[in-house]
């Protein structure tokens, strides 16, 4: 029996992670559930999963949590804070750790899961794209199993399952729906809402990844994620635009062979593949049948003028150092300012390059100057959004 924590359980991720192990009674157990801020949604997943412990992020939720599940009648045991959250990813009540929290809120309890050696469903890619070096270097040390429950480094690891492929390794192909606005001119996006940029054409996914998505920063994100969890340059990675998200991402050896993995766009096929690799289990996902997708696969190369951040976070991971911590944060703070309806959805890029230039990267010796750039870069990002409101 996989005992597993589940981190960011409220969110999409958490969802579809909970599906899988619902459907697997004698091989999945949820034994932790962690949220940030939604008591009413832990609470009633608690319901559902009986888990041993639930932890809610937000301190003022804490009371209310644990009398939520008393009303509920369940013995699951209440805690707040990240502290708590470390020592549960840590202990003995689970062996497999979903770390699907959105943003750098995540590294934390990623590195915990990590520093214990558990396998490690790794969804929260801001984490790597923050910390890759250090949280790649401590899973290695504890002999920690990752998982990318990403589609398209899952699809990868799928491909490249074992090191010895990785010497014919020519690069990764990674595919990218395009998002909403894919064709679309730069100077056509100017007016564009929160709600046009979230609505994914493909994948339904928390409010930040999607968009991110429409901005194409999730591709840069992911080309970071690539280059740490598969050891590959900026040079070998490539971004390719695939309408249909069916095929997930390739994989080009030495010799001329191209492997993919095609899927339905869901990531419960991830999620299975992370539980229980390199055994499969039902996911709750049907089969792929092309003709009823339409018959077609589709590729066009990404328009990084209509979308610079691809071309930012490339730039970032060639600078190295802080510089992706810094093109990280600055997004975080762009985006949710654009959620907010404090600047328009051209401003995202602009914010992210303002802060960029203004921080120049310092080697990215640990956790605390890591930590500086990040805090440094959303002071920033922070006052160039006030700079473009007034
Ligand atoms: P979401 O917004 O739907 O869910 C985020 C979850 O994180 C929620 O449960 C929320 O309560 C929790 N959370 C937020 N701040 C927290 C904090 N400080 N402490 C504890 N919990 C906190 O997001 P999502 O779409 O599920 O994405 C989660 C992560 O997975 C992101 O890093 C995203 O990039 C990645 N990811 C998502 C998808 C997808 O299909 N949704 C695909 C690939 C990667
Ligand atoms: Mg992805």
């Amino acid at each position: 029996m996989l005992q597993v924590a589940v981190l960011g359980a409220t969110g999409s991720i958490g969802a579809s992670a909970l599906d899988v192990i619902a459907r697997h009674p004698d091989r999945l157990r949820a034994t932790v559930l962690a949220a940030g801020q939604n008591v009413d949604a832990l609470v009633a997943l608690c319901v559902q999963h009986r888990p041993r412990h639930a932890v809610i992020a937000a301190a003022d939720g804490y009371i209310a949590l644990k009398r939520g599940l008393a009303n509920a009648g369940l013995d699951t045991v209440a805690h707040t804070g990240e502290d708590a959250l470390d020592a549960l990813v840590a202990g003995d009540t689970c062996d497999t750790v979903v770390a699907a929290i959105v943003g750098a809120a995540g590294l934390r309890s990623t590195l915990a899961a990590a520093r214990t050696g558990k396998r490690l469903l790794l969804a929260n890619k801001e984490s790597l794209v923050l910390a890759g070096e250090l949280l790649m270097r401590t899973a290695r040390e504890a002999g920690a199993t990752i998982v990318p429950v990403d589609s398209e480094h899952n699809a990868i690891f799928q491909c490249l399952p074992d090191s010895h492929a990785h010497a014919g390794l020519a690069r990764l192909i990674l595919t990218a729906s395009g998002g909403p606005f894919r064709g679309r001119s730069r100077e056509s996006l100017r007016d564009v809402t929160p709600e046009q940029a979230a609505a994914h054409p493909k994948w339904s996914m928390g409010l930040k990844i999607s968009v991110d998505s429409a901005t194409l920063m999730n591709k840069g994100l992911e080309v970071i994620e690539a280059h740490h969890l598969f050891d590959v340059g900026a040079d070998r990675i490539d971004v390719l635009v695939h309408p249909q998200s069916l095929v997930h991402s390739l994989v080009e050896f030495v010799d001329g062979s191209t492997l993919a993995q095609l899927g339905l766009p869901d990531m419960r096929t991830a999620l299975s593949v992370g539980f229980t690799w390199p055994e499969r289990i039902a996911s709750g996902v049907g089969g792929l049948d092309l003709l009823a997708q339409g018959g077609r696969l589709d590729f066009e190369a990404p328009d990084v003028g209509a979308f610079p951040c691809l071309r930012l976070a490339y730039d970032a991971l060639r600078a190295g150092g802080t510089a992706p911590a810094v093109l990280n944060a600055a997004n975080e703070v762009a985006v949710s300012a654009f959620l907010q309806r404090r600047m328009g959805f051209l401003a995202i890029p602009a914010v992210v390059e303002q802060t960029l230039s203004a921080l120049p990267p310092v080697s990215a010796a640990s956790l605390d100057v890591l930590g500086d750039a990040d805090a440094q870069a959303r002071r920033i990002a922070e006052q160039a959004v006030q700079h473009l409101v007034t």
